[in-house]
């Protein structure tokens, strides 16, 4: 069985895949961070492992293929970004929400390992994606950095004096279970008043239903429920009534950006990080709407020597992320 990837001697292609909620991605990372031969499909992650290994293993190859007619060096080891919580040791999912039941507890990594004849390396989605910005985005140059996702969900990866950050059973970095406010609601992992629960798509989505279903008086955001239904309610159209003025949706987005906000100085005051680098659906949608406010709390409260150091700012590869990072996870990572 081939092994986990070991540092190579010296850059070299890798192949790469981002196994999403929505897509399948693979495409080869050259040593410059440019991605050659991509495709993507639909994720076919609701279904079980064996269609997992099979579609992944499938476009793989015709990543590999087509790679390989342009002329390119072949790939040395297969990176992998997926969601959490997994053992990068292991190349084990352990029991991520929303993927098939088989898959928990799956050893993907060694599964693609073999049936692609490569070296595997397997993180966390946000991992990975700390490493791409770090080598090739938005905290190139910089040795101290926390990388937040603010998308259906809230995640992060932290690097700290130029190295990955992993803590005890790798489990360190969910920004996303920072409590924000002990009498808060409660969170999709049983706990209060979570950063998630409150500014994540999932939460402020949650949070409008939630609303709706007592008697008050939101009439902007109870029509949009209504034309939507039966779909349920999204963060765009909570954003949407927002927007026309409805109080309650107003309320909700505020408290969303207060809840960013005031995690972004806990991170800072922990972490002392040169970047916040904040990507994801959310953050992409509302820039400066959620970035300044939180720019503004660090100043005002965060410690005098964290303040000066950090800039909070948009992350710079976007949806590659997840391919980009393949090669720092290979050559650096766990
Ligand atoms: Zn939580």
């Amino acid at each position: 069985m081939p092994a986990p990837a070991q540092q190579p001697s010296r850059p070299a292609p890798v192949l790469a895949l981002d196994l999403g909620g929505t897509h399948l991605r693979t495409a080869v990372v050259d040593a410059q961070g440019a991605l050659t031969a991509r495709r993507r499909t639909r994720s076919p992650i609701s279904q079980g492992a064996a269609a997992v290994v099979e579609a992944a293993t499938r476009q793989l190859d015709e990543t590999r293929v087509a790679h390989r007619a342009t002329g390119g060096e072949p790939p040395v080891a297969l990176g992998i970004s997926a969601p959490g919580p997994l053992d990068p040791v292991s190349g084990r999912l352990i029991d991520p929400p929303n993927l098939h039941h088989s898959l928990h507890g799956f050893a993907l990594g060694p599964a693609l390992g073999d049936a692609l004849s490569l070296p595997w390396s397997l993180d966390r989605d946000t991992n990975v994606a700390v490493l791409a910005e770090s080598r090739f985005g938005a905290g190139a140059g910089f040795p101290d950095l926390v990388y937040v996702t603010v998308s259906t969900g809230i995640g992060g990866g932290i690097i700290t004096s130029g190295r990955l950050l992993t803590g005890g059973q790798r489990a360190a970095g969910e920004v996303g279970h920072i409590s924000v406010d002990m009498d808060g609601p409660i969170c999709g992992c049983g706990a209060r008043g979570h950063l998630e629960r409150l500014s994540s798509g999932t939460g402020i989505a949650r949070s409008a239903h939630e609303a709706l279903d007592t008697d008050v008086h939101a009439p902007v955001l109870r029509a949009i429920a209504a034309r939507e239904a039966p779909r349920p309610l999204e963060a765009v159209h909570v954003d949407e009534a927002a927007t026309a003025g409805d109080a309650v949706a107003l309320d909700i987005i505020a408290r969303a950006i207060r809840a960013f906000a005031a995690a972004i100085v806990s991170i800072a005051n922990l972490f002392a990080p040169d970047r916040i680098i904040v990507g994801g659906g959310i953050a992409i949608a509302w820039g400066d709407r959620l970035l300044q406010p939180a720019r503004d709390a660090v100043e005002a409260h965060a410690f005098r020597v964290q303040a000066a150091r950090v800039r909070i700012v948009p992350a710079a590869l976007g949806d590659d992320v997840g391919l980009i990072g393949a090669l720092p996870l290979v050559a650096f990572g766990v």
